[in-house]
């Protein structure tokens, strides 16, 4: 059993970021996530990742939710739909996430940092290219919550990272990736659990909210994969057994890139625009876009 109350049955979900339109990618992964629990008998949850507040807009979510429902899509519990364990948006959420915070920050695995963003660029060795974020540098990582720093941390630009064991290897069976193996401090660094301006980042959230949604397997993408390294010392620390994961393969542009949100890219709209079918749409599965004489947005 994964999460509370929730025996044996397969509860899955997918949750994207109101920060854009969805694009191809999200249309693979969520066709992948949705196709699993129906194979599974299981039910899909829909939650809302709206913790940005500087890009989360609620315009994006309904658009996102008229894209998924045009895609062939059906969620079972949502921020429309509500269900036994919502709020189904997670700026709805804090006062869990401030918990499970204090929770990490009192058996102590957090260290308060104050480094800047450019402190910690300065610092990378040798860029990465498995994940966005750099491997931090570990100036921080002595201090103890009670620290000067530690004690006045709201009046600061302070963030609170998770110490990882250092040189540990991390293993899980990926359900359509095979064996996953990542090492602590070589492959990803102290990471940051809440952030200088108060907020929870991903890491805490989603792992807060998918132990408390009870979710049984996680289908997302492949760039998350060494997140679910990250995610799963923290379950490991909160006592918690994580979900089986599912990673899908990325959906690349003509150029071999990731599609982002940001440009435009692809996205789902611009293919129903164009007058092609969900069906149509679902197929092109291929991992590159090249060929298919697409205008992409600006
Ligand atoms: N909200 C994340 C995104 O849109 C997905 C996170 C996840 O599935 O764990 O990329």
């Amino acid at each position: 059993m994964s999460g509370k109350g929730f025996p044996n049955a397969y509860r899955g979900r997918i949750a994207p970021s109101p920060t854009g339109l969805l694009h191809l990618g999200h249309a693979q992964t969520f066709w992948t996530a949705w196709l699993r629990s129906q194979a599974a008998s299981g039910v899909l949850i829909l939650r809302n990742e709206d913790l940005d507040r500087d890009r989360a807009r609620p315009e994006f979510a309904e658009a996102q939710r008229r894209d998924l429902a045009w895609l062939g899509i059906r969620w079972d519990e949502g921020p429309d739909l509500k269900g036994p364990v919502g709020p189904y948006s997670q700026s709805q959420r804090l006062a869990l996430y401030q918990s499970v915070y204090l929770q990490l920050q009192s058996t102590g695995h957090l260290f308060p940092c104050t480094c800047s963003r450019r402190d910690i660029a300065s610092a990378i060795a040798a860029p990465h290219a498995l994940d966005e974020e750099p491997i931090y540098s570990g100036r921080c990582r002595g201090r103890s919550p009670t620290d000067e720093v530690g004690l006045v941390s709201e009046s600061l630009r302070t963030a609170w990272r998770f110490r990882v064991p250092v040189g540990e290897e991390i293993i899980f069976e990926d359900a359509l990736m095979g064996r996953q193996s990542w090492v602590a401090g070589r492959d990803f660094g102290d990471f940051v659990v809440m952030r200088h301006d108060g907020m929870p980042a991903y890491q805490l959230a989603c792992v807060t909210d998918d132990h408390a949604m009870g979710i049984t397997e996680v289908v997302r993408g492949a760039d998350l994969l060494v997140s679910t390294a990250r995610q799963i010392l923290l379950y490991r620390v909160l006592g918690w057994k994580p979900p089986q994961f599912a990673h899908c393969p990325l959906v690349t542009d003509a150029q071999g890139g990731r599609l982002a949100k940001r440009n435009g890219a692809l996205s789902l709209e611009t293919f129903r625009g164009q007058g092609w079918t969900p069906e149509e749409v679902r197929a092109i599965g291929s991992k590159s876009t090249e060929g298919y004489g697409l205008s992409i947005k600006p």
